[in-house]
């Protein structure tokens, strides 16, 4: 296919934050819409994620779009108009406080979400071992659980988004790769990649843990980077070792059954890095001590998965933000340079962050807050608080 050297916005990066931007700005009205993605869609972050959503936060802003998400999940296909099953899967996450301050977060956090209308409930142990069985948590101080929280499958749902974008006409351009920009009079005017160039003045940035190297591009310095996560599948088991999210955020760590039975768990490197600094976090090699690490975790949190066998670990890369919260708006230096990074959520949040810098860029406002997130706030020496991330 010849290529086009214009288009009215260019969307760079093809994991859940850009597709789902590309879609809602042609479903807007935006005519020429391209998304540039130097690989496959789904081959950074989101093809690699656990695919978990959740409205148990605990700020205002990150409950009403992790609610928002739920809301889009639970019917993804008919909104998309696509013949395909994404596997969502709604069982609750279950959120283990170990000491009685984290308790009282969990409190505070629930009160916060029930105001919201997120019927989530602080559960005590015995309620929190009817919802997960075979769990072994004797050393948690308590519990929180909304039911609505769940997961689906990572490429299926983001395949989801690259047809329906196909069907309305989105440019996908695969394995065209953004090496530069074309800017003049403080406004982004193209894109040059290894392909070649297209005129535009609208550039979404959704390349996630690459945003902050893709922004250096233009000049720009996007507070977003990569920062290395591994995770492990089991082998399938029978149903209701792990029925529900199993989650905490100190001692950081994951674990939930899929619909097809393996086990899915991980945590954060801290919990298993050994290596001193430097460390590479784009190297996407996963490690003996995050597999020792977690598979003694599991065990003890699940004893039946003793003897049971990982079929399969692998790294993949959070995009992080200096306040792990998400950085999104225009450049305040470069008219027309947009940023869509989540912040380490892009999966679930990708599908209503995507609508909501569409909606910017077209109407100029949005239906749901995200002003909030712009990355000004850092120099203004404010930071976002959540509480409810480890
Ligand atoms: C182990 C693990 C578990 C996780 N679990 C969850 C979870 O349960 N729920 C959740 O919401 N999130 C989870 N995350 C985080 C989530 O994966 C990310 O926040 C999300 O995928 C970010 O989406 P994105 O579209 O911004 O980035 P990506 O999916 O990384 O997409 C960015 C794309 O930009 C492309 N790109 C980069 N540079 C260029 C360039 N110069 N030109 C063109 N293209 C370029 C890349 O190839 C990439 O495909 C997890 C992450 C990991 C690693």
């Amino acid at each position: 296919m010849s290529w086009k050297k214009t288009a009215d916005a260019v969307v760079i990066g093809g994991g859940m934050m850009g597709i789902a931007t590309a879609y809602y700005l042609k479903k807007l009205g935006v005519k020429d819409v391209a998304l540039l993605e130097k690989n496959t869609v789904a081959s950074g972050s989101t093809g690699r994620c656990a695919a978990s959503f959740r409205a148990q936060w605990g700020g205002e802003l990150n409950i009403t779009l992790g609610k928002a998400c739920i809301d889009r999940f639970e019917h993804l296909e008919e909104h998309l108009g696509v013949d395909l099953d994404i596997e969502r899967y709604q069982n609750g996450y279950l959120l283990v406080a170990y000491t009685d301050k984290q308790f009282e977060q969990f409190k505070k956090n629930v009160a916060l979400q029930n105001s919201m209308g997120v019927e989530s409930q602080i559960l005590s142990h015995a309620e929190a071992m009817e919802i997960c069985p075979g769990m072994c948590v004797d050393d948690a101080a308590g519990f929180s659980y909304y039911k609505r929280d769940g997961h689906a499958d990572p490429m299926i749902s983001t395949f989801a988004y690259q047809e329906a974008s196909k069907k309305i006409g989105v440019r996908i351009e695969k394995f065209t790769e953004v090496t530069g920009f074309k800017v003049g009079d403080g406004c982004v005017r193209g894109v040059v990649t290894n392909k070649g160039a297209i005129a535009t003045d609208t550039v979404v940035n959704a390349a996630g843990p690459w945003a902050g190297r893709v922004g250096a591009l233009a000049g720009l310095n996007i507070p977003a980077k990569g920062e290395r996560h591994e995770i492990l599948a089991t082998e399938p088991v029978d149903w209701g070792v792990c029925p529900t999210m199993l989650m905490s955020f100190e001692p950081d760590y994951y674990m939930f059954q899929r619909p097809h039975g393996s086990i899915l768990a991980g945590c954060g490197p801290n919990m298993y890095r050994k290596e001193a600094a430097p460390f590479d976090d784009y190297e996407m090699e996963d490690s003996w001590n995050f597999l020792e690490h977690m598979t003694g975790h599991l065990n003890k949190l699940l004893p039946r998965t003793r003897g049971i066998r990982v079929v399969r670990q692998w790294a993949g890369m959070y995009d992080i933000t200096p306040d792990l919260q998400p950085v999104i708006g225009e450049a305040d230096e470069m008219k027309g340079f947009w940023v869509n990074v989540s912040g380490a959520r892009g999966f679930m949040f990708g599908p209503v962050a995507g609508e909501m810098v569409a909606e910017k860029i077209v109407k100029g406002s949005t239906s749901l807050p995200i002003d909030e997130f712009h990355w000004r706030r850092y120099a203004e020496g404010r930071f976002l608080v959540e509480p409810s991330i480890a």
